[in-house]
């Protein structure tokens, strides 16, 4: 087990590096935390109040993934970097302004950075189970039937699924960017969908988007069979931190406590909340999205290939290699609702 000195954790007002930070300056870790904008502290408040709480330090510096050296002063001294950075959206007018560019050519620009500052060991990088396959359909080709850190994804582009193609291309030049070198490890995190409680209502990320939308009747009338890989905040958190400490930790890890679909999601919530919300209680047939999804930002050849088909991942190795023990997913998702309460109940209070 490494000690950590100072660890540089990239995009900290995000939703995963939130939760990564606050793990950390708990265990008192002194910490080198990037945002787009310093001079916006409503995006980071809450990382300058678990700092002012915890036994470690926090330094914010201000970085974009499409400036070149913009990393430089944060990264100076770190031994660690964790680059989890890059945008998150399922729907973007440019896939390669909006998604592709800044996770690619982000990544080299931090990795550019890593090969300049000889205090920086190992790099753990967020990457995601959608560089590991792009439709669910490609379950198909996996092999036993469920995906592993052996997969690659392969059926995304520009065109079809750019988030996922954004997260591949990302993922395999910081692969190539490691082995031209012998100084710095890499260990890679691929987190399956990501639920639990936010730390900031500020992130625009998929995760919390797709949780107000299942609760604020968006979706009553009914959901599509989309099964999802899920797992909780704090183990993605834990799995950054373990994969940067554990001298042996190696290559890429899923992160998936289990599969669900919106519905399963749903009632599971409805147990808890009983009818507070206007959860959807059905499942629309497959046809039906294939005829209107357009309208609603579902190309038909996503619902061709994804909707319907069952998925399964294997996640051994993140349980024996880096120690996760996995939290139950009702408590993931009411966790995250009670967060979403508290927040309202916060700003209400306030207005
Ligand atoms: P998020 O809350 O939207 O965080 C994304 C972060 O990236 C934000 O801090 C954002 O800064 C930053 N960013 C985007 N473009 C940037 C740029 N040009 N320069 C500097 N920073 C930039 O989303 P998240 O869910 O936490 O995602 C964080 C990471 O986890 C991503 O790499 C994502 O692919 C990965 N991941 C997420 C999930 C999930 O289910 N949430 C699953 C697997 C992997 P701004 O706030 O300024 O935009």
């Amino acid at each position: 087990m490494a000690d950590l000195h100072r660890v540089l954790v990239t995009g900290a007002n995000g939703y995963v590096a939130s939760w990564i930070i606050k793990q950390l300056l708990e265990q008192g870790v002194a910490v080198h935390a990037t945002v787009r904008n310093k001079s916006n502290t409503a995006k980071y408040q809450h990382l300058l109040d678990i700092a002012g709480q915890t036994p470690g330090t926090l330094h914010m510096f201000e970085a974009d993934l499409l400036e070149l050296g913009s990393f430089e002063e944060a990264m100076s001294d770190c031994d660690v970097v964790m680059h989890t950075a890059s945008p998150f959206k399922l729907q973007v007018d440019d896939p390669y302004k909006g998604l592709i560019n800044p996770a690619l050519q982000g990544t080299k620009n931090v990795l550019d950075t890593v090969n300049k500052t000889s205090s920086v060991r190992r790099v753990v990088l967020t990457s995601s189970v959608v560089a590991i396959f792009g439709d669910n359909q490609d379950i198909e080709k996996a092999g036993n039937r469920r995906f592993s850190e052996a997969n690659w994804n392969t059926s995304s582009s520009a065109d079809h699924q750019p988030y996922p193609y954004s997260k591949t291309l990302a993922e395999r030049q910081a692969w190539q960017m490691v082995e031209a070198q012998g100084r710095w490890d890499l260990v890679v995190i691929n987190p399956g969908f990501v639920m639990g409680p936010p730390l900031s209502e500020q992130s625009g990320s998929e995760s919390i988007r797709t949780m107000q939308q299942l609760t604020d009747g968006t979706l009553k009338m009914g959901v599509p069979e989309l099964h999802m890989g899920v797992v909780d905040i704090r183990n993605v958190a834990e799995a950054h931190i373990a994969a940067a400490r554990k001298d042996e930790a190696k290559g890429r890890h899923i992160l998936v406590n289990k599969v669900l679909t919106l519905l399963e999601m749903s009632n599971i919530l409805r147990e808890e909340f009983g009818s507070k919300y206007a959860l959807p209680q059905r499942e629309l047939p497959k046809f039906l999205f294939w005829l209107v999804g357009p309208t609603v930002g579902l190309s038909r050849k996503f619902v061709k290939r994804n909707v319907g088909y069952p998925s399964a991942f294997d996640n051994s190795k993140s349980i024996e290699q880096l120690g996760i023990n996995y939290i139950p997913i009702a408590k993931t998702l009411t966790d995250h609702v009670r967060a979403m309460e508290r927040e309202t109940k916060e700003k209400m209070a306030s207005a």
